[in-house]
């Protein structure tokens, strides 16, 4: 068995030539920063997986709706209802990015954090969750009301399907079970085999959330295809930075539950009650539609920077996109690896199919001084840390847990081994 679906993806960009792909337009390019050691130099942002410019043109497309801003939902003027015209359609077009089937939801939210927390929350009560300790925190964390399993770091992608395998092989096959898996790591870069994780956990009688913040930016996402009931990801990643997210998929769990945030745009109808034992209360009837999950004044601008940014990558061509990414990723690579104190982090191996997100170490540095060094002397951005993914690299690291902050770097003295690491990482606009 093998990771089908993304293993095409990358081997189609083959059939390429990345030299006439160009990257896409985005904000930021010309900006150039200070240099300690004197001089200014055109800042070099290899830091995408954390946040994407924006592209072009969804800044293009956001300042040409600016002057029509309205609210959503609410107001009966021309402004109101063509901001709630773009907002419906925004959710067309995500739907339609993400290959959603006809019955599922399209829930914006301010991340994928946020879309994570939501599905959490309306999870059934006695649902069981099964999610890697390779995971983002963000998908890692939020089922605090579930009774959670949480699976050791595979070595390779079938090990990955083998170990949920086992592990759903034991539940209680009456209950609701949920299975959180992330579609490209923010740490190693590596894709995972989410359609025979899909299958796995449905012949399990399992659901899947599939965690697309570091894979909707790289690759083209179906639902369909890859059989996942939800997907999340974050407009930040996707060249939108104007926050918002999305959760998609299976409406049922969604509909059934309370509302996430209680308030207006998510309640129907409320009455106060005049009779009864309880009179003097308020009896609420919720929508059945996505907005149930949508109360309070929607992020409409950042809503429709996701659309925006969906448009912009599916007519600029994924397969172009794959191909130029693939060919940055086979010269970072090499360049890392003629420096013979460098260690790329991998959990499935060097052949591992994989999205333009590369960490690794430095024998003898410090990788916080590293990273601080690498901006300051060459005004090159990058990111060191745990990238909020702790467990799996502390597991690369074959490190002990240290006591530190949130998404924190811990200290290592400068020659010691590093306690974390350094990431590069880019995309469609490099
Ligand atoms: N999942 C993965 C794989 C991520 O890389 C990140 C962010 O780095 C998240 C989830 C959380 O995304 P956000 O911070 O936009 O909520």
């Amino acid at each position: 068995m093998s990771a089908t679906l993304n293993t095409t993806a990358v081997t189609a960009a083959t059939a390429f030539d990345p030299a006439c792909v160009e990257p896409l337009p985005v904000l930021g390019r010309d900006v150039t920063v200070p240099l300690v050691t004197g001089g200014e130099v055109t800042y070099a942002a290899l830091d995408y997986a954390a946040s994407a410019p924006a592209l072009q043109r969804v800044w293009d497309d956001v300042a040409a709706y600016a002057p029509y801003y309205g609210s959503v939902h609410r107001g009966a003027g021309y402004l109101s209802q063509l901001s709630t015209d773009l907002f419906e359609q925004s959710r067309v077009t995500v739907a339609e990015f993400l290959d959603c089937r006809p019955s599922d939801q399209v829930i914006f939210t301010r991340s994928t954090t946020d879309s994570l927390n939501l599905l959490a929350a309306v999870i059934p009560a006695d649902c069981q969750v099964f999610v890697f300790e390779t995971e983002h925190h963000a998908s890692l964390l939020p089922w605090t009301n579930a009774q959670v399993t949480y699976l050791n770091a595979p070595r390779t992608p079938d090990e990955a399907v083998a170990t949920l395998e086992r592990a759903l092989a034991d539940r209680d096959p009456y209950g609701p079970a949920l299975v959180c898996v992330t579609g490209a790591s923010n740490v190693t870069g590596e894709l995972w085999p989410v359609k025979e994780l899909a299958a796995a956990a449905h012949a399990h009688g399992a659901r899947i959330v599939l965690d697309a913040a570091q894979l909707a930016p790289h690759h083209p996402v179906s639902v369909q295809d890859l059989d996942v009931d939800w997907v999340a990801f974050s407009g930040h990643k996707l060249y939108a930075p104007f926050g918002s997210g999305v959760l998609a998929g299976r409406a049922d769990w969604l509909q059934e539950a309370d509302p996430y945030l209680a308030g207006g745009g998510a309640s129907r109808k409320v009455t106060r009650r005049v009779s009864g034992e309880d009179a003097g209360g308020v009896d609420v009837e919720w929508h059945t539609t996505a907005a149930r999950h949508e109360a309070g004044s929607p992020n409409v601008i950042g809503v429709y920077s996701i659309a925006s940014a969906c448009k912009a990558l599916n007519e600029a061509g994924f397969e172009n996109l794959v191909a130029r990414e693939q060919h940055l990723i086979a010269k970072v690579r090499e360049g890392l690896a003629e420096v013979p104190a460098v260690r790329v982090l991998s959990l499935f191996g060097d052949d591992a199919p994989r999205v333009g997100v590369i960490s690794f170490v430095v024998d003898g540095w410090n990788s916080s001084h590293f990273a601080a060094a690498l901006s300051a002397e060459y005004g090159i951005g990058v990111r060191d840390g745990l990238f909020c993914a702790h467990p799996l690299v502390r597991t690369l690291l074959g490190s002990e847990p240290q006591a530190q902050g949130e998404c924190g770097a811990p200290e290592a003295a400068p020659g010691e081994r590093s306690l974390n690491a350094i990431r590069v990482s880019f995309g469609a606009g490099t």
